[in-house]
């Protein structure tokens, strides 16, 4: 049996809904429970509505993953495997083949399964803990991981606000470190060097796969300037393509030399690329090739609600830089993955953008994440890649 948390009269909509998030305003009695304990979430009334992890500190009190309103009900370890399991055969039925093996396993509240990510780079998975809860049965989920996606070497980052946040102790760790850290995987055939330790985020951009993809259909004798360029994901599919010059941006010297071994590792005797550690702001407003197709993957600049002022002033600029920038008849692929700027937002500073630069411009496609990260249809907010397909006249 669980410890009840009260809803107030009148609050059941959003969990009639399923949406997985209770906000600390609709709750009328806070349960006796510890933080990151399992609850039962209870209408005023004492219908049995859902089970959550309680986070007392937060505004989002509880975060629902079982909308089960049998009172009886225990999430035990069987119970924790099969959420894995279910998110594993969905991975195997659509994301994994003979060309890709790099993927996301877990995508918290897309996967039902709310404070965990997990992404798999061959015998290894990047583990981040969100919330409390999925702390406390953090063993029960790891062994779930190594058991089901045949993974040996598990390491744990935990996220600064999480552990301001969500009260999260995990400290960053490995459990069973593997004898060599730096992997390589595959993607659509291509090989990328994969560093978990180092890298950032879980150490590869998993998110934008099938984006890329798209990319490489359109590079054919073109001259590509691959912005915030990390570790060359976007760069290697455009020479796949056929481009006739890449370059890759990044400010960071330790991903353009990553970059420049993934593009020796795919091309070792092709010489059309050049990696730049520069600020991309500065680089294209400065750069003098006459490029045919630029890349925008920036990091989120929206961390959070009260940043997105800032954000969209940031995506605006760099968005105006690269149309007016950009050769008659060019492509411009724009990305944004900050969760607080949703699609309708990134489009009208895109477009506000576009206004600025005084150029015509089309929309040809609108990109979003690929189903290793699912969005629960209950849960809009899971759903943070946003990207534009610009035609610019
Ligand atoms: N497109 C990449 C992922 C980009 S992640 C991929 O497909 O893998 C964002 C990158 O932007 C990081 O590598 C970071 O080092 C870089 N970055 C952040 N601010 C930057 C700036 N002002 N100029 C250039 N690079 C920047």
């Amino acid at each position: 049996m669980y410890q009840q948390l009260i809803i107030k009269s009148g609050r059941e909509r959003s969990i009639y809904n399923r949406h997985p998030w209770l906000f600390s305003g609709a709750v009328k009695q806070l349960p006796n429970a510890g933080e990151g304990d399992i609850v039962q979430v209870c209408s005023n009334h004492g219908d049995v509505l859902a089970y959550g992890f309680y986070s007392s500190a937060n505004q989002i009190v509880c975060r629902m993953f079982e909308f089960n309103t049998d009172a009886t009900f225990v999430a035990d370890a069987t119970y924790w495997y099969q959420k894995v399991q279910h998110a594993f055969e969905l991975r195997e039925k659509y994301v994994l083949n003979t060309e890709t093996n790099a993927y996301r396993l877990l995508h918290a509240e897309g996967d039902f399964l709310p404070g965990i990510i997990c992404d798999v780079y061959n015998s290894i998975a990047s583990v981040q803990i969100l919330v409390k809860g999925t702390q406390l049965i953090q063993d029960i989920l790891l062994n779930a991981i190594m058991d089901i996606a045949g993974v040996k070497h598990i390491y744990l980052k935990t996220k600064k606000s999480s552990k301001v946040i969500e009260q999260v102790s995990a400290s960053t760790d490995w459990i069973n470190p593997p004898e060599e850290v730096k992997t390589i995987v595959k993607e659509h055939g291509l090989q990328f060097f994969v560093d978990v330790e180092k890298g950032q985020k879980t150490g590869f951009f998993i998110d934008q796969r099938e984006n890329r993809r798209l990319l490489q259909q359109f590079c054919s004798g073109k001259k590509i300037l691959n912005t915030f360029s990390y570790t060359g994901g976007f760069s290697a599919y455009a020479l796949a393509g056929g481009a006739s010059l890449v370059h890759s941006v990044d400010i960071s010297k330790e991903a353009c030399q990553l970059c420049d071994e993934n593009i020796r590792l795919n091309f070792p005797s092709l010489n059309k690329h050049q990696s730049f550690a520069a600020d991309c702001f500065d680089y294209i407003k400065t750069a003098d090739t006459d490029y045919d197709i630029i890349i925008l993957d920036p990091p989120a600049f929206a961390k959070n609600a009260r940043a997105v002022d800032n954000a969209a002033r940031g995506y605006k600029e760099l968005n105006m830089a690269a149309i007016k920038k950009i050769k008659a008849g060019g492509l411009i692929f724009t990305f944004s993955c900050s969760q607080n700027i949703d699609r309708d937002l990134f489009r009208k500073i895109v477009f506000s953008a576009a206004a600025d630069a005084r150029r015509n411009v089309r929309i040809l496609y609108q990109f979003t994440q690929p189903a290793d990260h699912p969005v629960n249809i209950f849960h809009p907010e899971g759903e943070y890649l946003k990207g534009l397909l610009l035609e610019v006249e």
